[in-house]
């Protein structure tokens, strides 16, 4: 075939995915809230821009095509950003968030900001500006949050891939909940440049999708050092696709499986994971870790302390909500944060200053210290620790408002938050009631080229059987 043939199918093709998921936007966002702003026009540019490369035999981008979506948490230059909260009404970003100069540098389309929980903190995605997302499996339930958005957007085809944010689940839990694989790199191997700031020392960019090979090729473009976030890891992510070990050494938590919430379906998944892996020649071996009952206090602990400090730049002065009418300036930002932050932030801010103020901010950080040094131990002789992503699949919604119960839905994921460990969620088989189910795998740090490989592996193995 000659080049402008191949040319013309590579345009086609590219036209045929955006219409494709500009069509699924218009038939199912006003159901299910995922999308909170479309960017068609862009979209367009995009495109023509990348056709003109095309039709001039210049090179593409290694992305070239791929229709992205971004949590409302991630900064697009010139185009609004909220992290789905009052208090960031009428904010227009002055940049682009690394990650997002990275994919557009290898001509990715992005097609829209999606909805979340506010700044972040949610398991439900209830709790936003935009109203809450509905999961496309069954909209009665909840598609898991934060990035609950983001992760209906990929299961429905709204777009390829979506770049969301995890601090402790929020790309994992959601994931599992949709059917989708959420992947959350180690901390610092994505620049958080650009990011809306919930727990600094846990934010993590990461991607969900619907394949290894896109999840993995966004990785690769978007990992790296960057010179706007110091706390970016120095080195590149270099992949190596095929697996160089075929037989692998694989922990599961004991405490997780026995876990007294666990729903049935999912303990059975897990026996079925193992079974799988068993008779592929692997090793697997069941650990316990005495300290998963202190993950969540650890970190609601930490999280609720930095969040804190990170939210107290939100006070109606320089940007954002901004109320009518004021007497002074105290009164501004009192009125500014009391009407513009919704109740489960407000509940964290002084959940957060009451942790700083007496101590349990210090005991936290020891306890974190501890759960990093025990998964060295743990990793030092496994490749990977398996555990369930969720205690249950998607539930209703309004479920349980109350958010010390909500909580338990990251009992799960917060342990790689913890430790700032790499870990994925992939969709293995369905409840009763054809909701998806997530099984989680972690491993140590910078190991991600392994873990993806793995995840690659265990869902062709599922496939194929
Ligand atoms: N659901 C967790 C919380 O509410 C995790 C949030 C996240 O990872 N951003 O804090």
């Amino acid at each position: 075939m000659n080049t402008s043939v191949l040319n013309s199918i590579c345009i086609d093709h590219i036209k045929k995915n955006i219409e494709e998921s500009i069509s699924n936007i218009k038939k199912k966002n006003s159901t299910l809230n995922a999308f909170v702003r479309v960017y068609e026009d862009d979209v367009q540019k995009q495109f023509e821009a990348i056709r003109k490369k095309i039709d001039n035999g210049q090179p593409t981008g290694k992305l070239c095509g791929m229709i992205v979506g971004l949590k409302d948490l991630i900064c697009y230059k010139d185009h609004p950003v909220q992290a789905a909260s009052k208090i960031l009404d009428g904010f227009v970003s002055t940049f682009s968030a690394t990650a997002v100069e990275r994919i557009l540098g290898e001509d990715a389309l992005i097609i829209g900001h999606q909805n979340c929980d506010e700044f972040g903190m949610g398991s439900s995605n209830e709790h936003s500006i935009y109203g809450p997302v509905r999961n496309g499996l069954d909209i009665n339930k909840v598609p898991g949050g934060s990035s609950g958005g983001s992760a209906v957007a990929v299961q429905q085809d709204m777009c390829h891939v979506s770049l969301g944010t995890d601090t402790g689940g929020s790309i994992r839990q959601p994931a599992a909940f949709c059917g989708v694989i959420g992947f959350k790199p180690s901390y610092g191997i994505i620049s958080r440049h650009g990011m809306i700031a919930y727990a600094s020392s846990f934010d993590t960019m990461g991607i969900i999708g619907k394949n290894i090979e896109n999840v993995r090729s966004v990785f690769e473009v978007i990992s790296g050092p960057d010179e706007f976030d110091c706390t970016a890891y120095n080195e590149k992510f270099v992949d190596c696709k095929h697996i160089d070990k075929q037989k692998f050494k694989i922990a599961y938590l004991k405490n997780a499986v026995n876990y007294e919430g666990l729903q049935k379906e999912i303990y059975d998944a897990l026996l079925n994971v193992f079974d799988t892996l068993r008779s592929n020649d692997n090793e697997v071996l069941g650990i316990t870790l005495d300290f998963l009952q202190y993950c969540l206090p650890v970190y609601y602990t930490l999280t609720t302390a930095e969040a804190s400090s990170n939210l107290a730049r939100y006070d109606g002065v320089r940007y954002g909500y901004k109320p009518k009418e004021y007497k002074n300036i105290d009164e501004l930002m009192c009125k500014a944060r009391t009407e513009g932050f919704g109740l489960e932030v407000k509940k964290r801010i002084l959940l957060g200053n009451y942790v700083l103020e007496s101590g349990y901010y210090e005991k936290a950080k020891k306890l974190r210290y501890y759960i990093i040094k025990k998964m060295n131990d743990v990793f030092d002789e496994y490749d990977f620790l398996l555990l369930p992503t969720t205690p249950t699949t998607a539930f209703g919604f309004n479920h349980n408002m109350d958010s010390s119960q909500m909580c338990y839905a990251d009992i799960f994921t917060t342990l790689a938050s913890i430790a700032q460990l790499p870990a994925i969620s992939i969709p293995w088989e369905q409840d009763g009631k054809n909701m998806p189910i997530g099984i989680q795998i972690i491993t140590k740090k910078y190991n991600e080229s392994m873990l993806l490989n793995f995840a690659d592996y265990l869902l062709k193995t599922y496939n194929s059987s």
